[in-house]
């Protein structure tokens, strides 16, 4: 009988993807469901986005593109890092790749080999480990509780690393926490890594525009780690282009060239409107940015006091992403008509069928205590989200 691979049968399915395939089965049945597990902004892509993808339409970019994007679109990016970041790359350390996803599974697919062990903080990013065992990797998982706020010291990044630790991933303003490391506590990090050269740091910016304290910090600031450093990022998140799928890497040369090799091989460039799209983006007016942004932080702060109005969450206070990750433990092990909610995962199956709101049990990111909802959608829909948790979870005994 011919069988999938050992690589794919060891792959879990992405969590956040299904339970979002499910709500929208339920909706497909005439179920009222509020879907608040995956993770991407309920605003359309703004105007003179669309309009430079038409005009690009018109002009016919229907050919190839250069494998890691148009060279304007590269400059685009190395534009944004300067304005934005003050951070100075070369157009030809850009690689531009169908979302960011792809362009985390590249990094890890170029550097990582059987055995080489990767650092990931929990709560993590689903995909990550995923991809780290695409690359035949080792997960080395370093927890971090919301005591903490989900946020790794130094002396945990310094004991989790070994003569195997090929790379660090770091995410920041984190999903699913919505933590975001502050300047300090990046450099406290960096000062770790400056004294371990041959580990590569991915940073997962993808949630830089989304950000409650102001302005968006890189560890890929600090020289001492700086040539070490691969900054991930896309539009998907701060210009509401999930869809389009259009996401970067910027690198240390030799990275970007594996990862040009790589994706020559396998997807070639990423398509060619989206990336035209996505150049109007960094190079147009931001202020559609900063509105989507407000929105955000309003929603964060409505969905902070209705999480703590829930008895027996924990809620932290987040500082960006659009995610709450509340510690729900207190419900975990009851029952509810005699039958037992073993896991967050069971936790979040029960609110989706008793009260009609898709979320994502934490053991998924790596926080079996944790649940996360998205934010990303209309205060009326989040107050009524809410309202039917509450209600669901006040009958569990
Ligand atoms: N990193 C993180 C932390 C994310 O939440 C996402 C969203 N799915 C991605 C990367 C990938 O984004 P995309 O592929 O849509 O650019
Ligand atoms: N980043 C989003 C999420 O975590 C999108 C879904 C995915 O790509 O996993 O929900």
């Amino acid at each position: 009988m011919p069988q999938v691979s050992k690589r794919l049968a060891a792959l879990s399915p992405s969590e956040t993807l299904a339970m979002s395939q499910k709500s929208n089965e339920l909706k497909a049945q005439g179920i009222d469901v509020i879907n608040l597990s995956v993770g991407e902004p309920d605003f359309f892509t703004p105007d003179f986005i669309k309009e430079a993808a038409k005009k690009a339409i018109d002009e016919n970019y229907s050919f190839y593109s250069p494998v890691p994007g148009y060279l304007s679109l590269q400059k685009a990016i190395a534009g944004k890092l300067k304005r934005e970041n003050n951070l100075d790359y070369a157009p030809g350390q850009i690689v531009c790749s169908n979302g960011a996803k792809q362009s985390v599974c590249n990094v890890l697919l170029s550097i990582i080999g059987p055995g080489d062990e990767v650092i990931v903080p929990a709560p993590y990013w689903v995909s990550y480990v995923e991809m780290v065992k695409l690359a035949e990797g080792a997960n080395v998982i370093v927890t971090a509780g919301i005591e903490q706020d989900f946020k790794i010291t130094p002396a945990q990044l310094e004991a989790a690393i070994t003569p195997k630790t090929k790379a660090l991933i770091l995410c920041s303003p984190s999903n699913p926490t919505g933590s975001v490391y502050s300047k300090e506590e990046l450099k406290g990090l960096a000062d770790v890594l400056a004294n371990y050269p041959d580990i590569i740091i991915l940073s997962d910016e993808i949630y830089e525009h989304i950000n409650y304290v102001g302005k968006h910090e890189s560890i890929a600031q600090f020289e001492n780690i700086r040539e070490r450093v691969v900054i991930i990022n896309g539009v998907s998140k701060g210009y509401a282009m999930t869809g389009w799928r259009l996401g970067w890497i910027a690198a240390p040369q030799w990275i970007a060239a594996a990862c040009n090799k790589l994706q020559g091989q396998y997807t070639s460039g990423p398509n060619s409107i989206a990336q035209k799209a996505a150049e109007a983006a960094y190079n147009g007016p931001q202020d559609c940015v900063e509105t989507m942004r407000q929105a955000f932080e309003r929603r964060c702060n409505l969905m902070v006091e209705l999480g703590r109005d829930i008895p027996g969450f924990k809620v932290n206070q987040p500082q960006g992403a659009f995610y709450l990750f509340p510690d729900c433990s207190y419900y975990i092990g009851k029952s509810f008509n005699g039958k037992k909610i073993a896991n967050s995962a069971e936790l979040a199956m029960y609110l989706l069928e008793e009260a009609h709101v898709a979320a994502v049990g934490g053991m998924a990111f790596g926080a079996p205590n944790c649940i996360r909802f998205s934010y990303a959608t209309s205060d009326e829909q989040l107050v009524e989200a809410m309202k039917r948790v509450k209600k669901a979870l006040a009958v569990i005994s």
